[in-house]
């Protein structure tokens, strides 16, 4: 690690960074940040939550140049969230820029009010690729001043069929661009895109076992088809979760584990890729709010988002692929604090499961749904040592006087207790 100081970068930089309370550089920040600051040309191997935003946020703002009010950099992005996240992240580091403009371009939002602030002039775009490309067609965006494109988790947008969009896009900026790929997993495809599009591309990757990297402690659960609803329910005792975000593979599984918890008076919401645009952005406020404990979803909410003290993923269902196992448990844990991610399993899905296994570079730890007898004794530890805390803490002189008044020959103090105790159990 080193400190941000460290680097050759503008102290209206620093002075953001300071006040958004980043010290120390991340790995990726630590690797990258030289040699674009070089104008280099990188590909990245990096997930979110591993700060590569700022890793290439901070070279690109040393580069603009304010007068010019046409597009610098571009920044392609998978989905809507991520567009915001990070125009909002380069708003915070581009602060003490004077009259630095940066907007975020996306599909669902009407393309009128995002036309007429690129007429007033911008520095930097970030958006989907749909978006953009759409802007350029209808002559609102010209990219031939771009000096910086960024592909932003590039296997999502590839995932999600953007291929030739960003081709369109890259084919529209300047020969002699610096390009800068960023990427959780490098499939073929995109070593093709940068070789195609990069120029001489230096390789940076984190290595997943280095201590800075995101904790994630990872179990996994046998159950079966039957009782996996209720199993997820133990887990929640059984690790005390309060929050959590968990993943189906289907929106019908959402439906069903979203609905099944609303029975049982946990407060949850679901969100796939149905939902309207604004109904999702409104259920992912509350839920990084707090106001939601529980967030189940599809793939589509473990695309980019940051979720700060998110402390658990739950795979309901097994991910199709170690990618989106990756992406998914890449929620929690972020920027160097510590997560959990646990995985149902069952028979149907050990095949899958173990492919997943065989690529971790992680071990996935095989833990035990307790049963109910275990779980009894979970919950009664649990209370018994809320006891004792209150034992020792509290001021109890009301309530012992009560108990010695109600207890009689008939009636001892450890009946008392433990009537209480069983209520407290049934609540
Ligand atoms: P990212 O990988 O860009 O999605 O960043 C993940 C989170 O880490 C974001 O909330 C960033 O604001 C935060 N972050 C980025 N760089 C640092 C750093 N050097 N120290 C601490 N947090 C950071």
């Amino acid at each position: 690690m080193m400190n941000f100081r460290d680097f050759n970068i503008s102290d209206d930089i620093l002075k953001a960074i300071d006040e958004m309370g980043f010290e120390k550089t991340t790995p990726i920040q630590k690797k990258a940040i030289p040699l674009e600051l070089e104008g280099r040309d990188v590909t990245a191997q990096a997930q979110t939550g591993s700060g590569k935003t700022i890793a290439f946020t901070i070279p690109i703002l040393e580069k603009i140049f304010i007068p010019d009010k046409s597009p610098q950099a571009i920044i392609l992005c998978p989905t809507r969230e991520l567009s915001v996240q990070v125009a909002g992240e380069i708003e915070n580091v581009g602060k003490y820029i004077k009259k630095l403009k940066v907007l975020a371009v996306y599909g669902g939002q009407p393309i009128g009010k995002q036309t007429r602030v690129l007429k007033k002039g911008v520095h930097i775009i970030v958006g989907t690729p749909g978006r953009v490309i759409d802007h350029i067609q209808r002559g609102n965006l010209d990219l031939i001043g771009v000096e910086t494109v960024v592909l932003d988790e590039a296997d999502e947008m590839l995932d999600m069929g953007f291929r030739d969009d960003i081709e369109t896009i890259l084919n529209d900026t300047p020969y002699r661009r610096q390009t800068l790929l960023f990427s959780a997993t490098i499939p073929q495809e995109i070593k093709k895109i940068a070789k195609n599009y990069q120029n001489n591309p230096k390789f940076i990757k984190i290595d997943s076992n280095k201590k800075n990297n995101p904790k994630i402690t990872q179990y996994s659960f046998k159950t079966n088809h039957k009782y996996k609803f209720d199993d997820l329910c133990k887990l929640f005792g059984v690790y005390d979760i309060k929050s959590a975000l968990i993943f189906c593979n289907t929106k019908k599984g959402v439906d069903f584990v979203f609905k099944n918890l609303k029975k049982r008076g946990y407060s949850s919401q679901e969100l796939h890729g149905d939902m309207t645009q604004k109904t999702r952005d409104n259920v992912m406020n509350k839920f990084r709010n707090g106001n939601i404990s529980f967030l189940v979803a599809t793939d589509v909410a473990s695309r980019g988002l940051d979720i700060s003290n998110l402390d658990f993923i739950i795979n309901y269902d097994v991910p199709q692929n170690y990618d989106s196992y990756v992406h998914r448990i890449g929620r929690t844990a972020r920027a160097g604090s510590s997560g959990y991610a646990f995985t149902l399993v069952t028979s149907q899905d050990i095949l899958s499961f173990n492919n997943i296994k065989k690529q971790s570079k992680v071990k996935i730890i095989e833990k035990k749904i307790p049963t109910d007898n275990e779980m009894e004794m979970i919950e009664n530890k649990r209370i018994m040592d809320e006891v004792k805390k209150s034992i020792k803490i509290d001021n109890l002189d009301k309530e012992v006087n009560l108990i010695k008044k109600s207890s009689s020959k008939d009636l001892s103090s450890e009946e008392i207790a433990a009537a209480l105790l069983k209520k407290i159990r049934e609540n």
